[in-house]
């Protein structure tokens, strides 16, 4: 039976892997993998501010980096519109579950660095950060859980590849890869990347790349939400891990 293009149903999030705390000099950092998908986030505060702020809660900063050698061709070090967007993103989506009220003056600054990318590096990239902000002792409503849900050709899918959002079942025909038509059918990919609170089931961000009508998308959102479960138990496990290793 043909299956996805690395053989996984299309409920099943790639192989997860977290850590906490893996950068000493930081007040917080985290490592998040989906697949090849690998970002580290780590956090600085809440500080001072230099200047006096006049916001009656803490500042959140956020700095997305796709590392030059992420990608199979080498990318351009400066900033790009794109990563300057996701940075505004991950922010949004981060922000609803941080009590920054209670750090008047302050700011917090997360960076995001992604080391390596086949897609899903914003939902990663959320993954580690949140992590990396529970590990700064930043309280928190519950850690924000992100990941990528979408449809490729005809079928809902979650955590997509980057071969997945290319996917255009005319550019398969007579190709190797043209059995794959018969588990996605036919069409192009849309990636629906989401972020959510699993305590209120409550979503933080929803973006949407591509076509998809109404009933398909509360399907997508729907996965999202029950598998939303799934990633906090790793990023919970992760924490744990962590003390587990402290001695009192
Ligand atoms: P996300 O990584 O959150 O899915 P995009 O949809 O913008 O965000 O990007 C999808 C994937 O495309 C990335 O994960 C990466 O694999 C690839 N990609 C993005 N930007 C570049 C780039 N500048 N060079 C090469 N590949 C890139």
């Amino acid at each position: 039976m043909v299956k996805r293009f690395d053989g996984r149903e299309w409920d099943e999030i790639r192989k997860m892997e977290a850590k906490v705390g893996i950068i000493p000099n930081a007040n917080g950092s985290a490592m998040f993998k989906f697949g090849d998908t690998y970002a580290i986030a780590a956090v600085y505060g809440p500080k001072l501010a230099k200047v006096p702020t006049k916001y009656d809660k803490a500042i959140l900063r956020v700095r997305y980096n796709m590392l030059t050698f992420s990608v199979p061709e080498r990318k351009k070090p400066a900033p790009s519109r794109r990563e300057i967007e996701l940075s505004e993103v991950i922010k949004r989506a981060l922000e609803p579950a941080i009590f920054l009220e209670e750090f008047p003056g302050t700011i917090i600054d997360v960076y995001v660095d992604i080391i390596n990318a086949d897609a899903g590096t914003r939902t990663a990239g959320i993954n580690a950060a949140s992590l990396a902000l529970a590990d700064a002792g930043i309280p928190m409503k519950d850690l924000v859980v992100a990941v990528a849900v979408g449809k490729v050709g005809e079928r809902i899918v979650i955590d997509l590849t980057k071969e997945e959002e290319d996917y255009d079942s005319e550019k398969l025909k007579g190709t190797e890869k043209e059995k794959y038509i018969e588990y996605y059918g036919e069409g192009k990919a849309t990636d629906i990347p989401v972020a959510i609170i699993p305590l209120t089931k409550e979503f933080t961000l929803i973006q949407l790349d591509g076509e998809i009508d109404k009933e398909d998308l509360e399907k997508a959102l729907k996965l999202a939400q029950e598998k939303s479960i799934e990633i906090r138990n790793v990023l919970e496990k992760a924490i744990k891990e962590k003390y587990k290793e402290t001695k009192l």
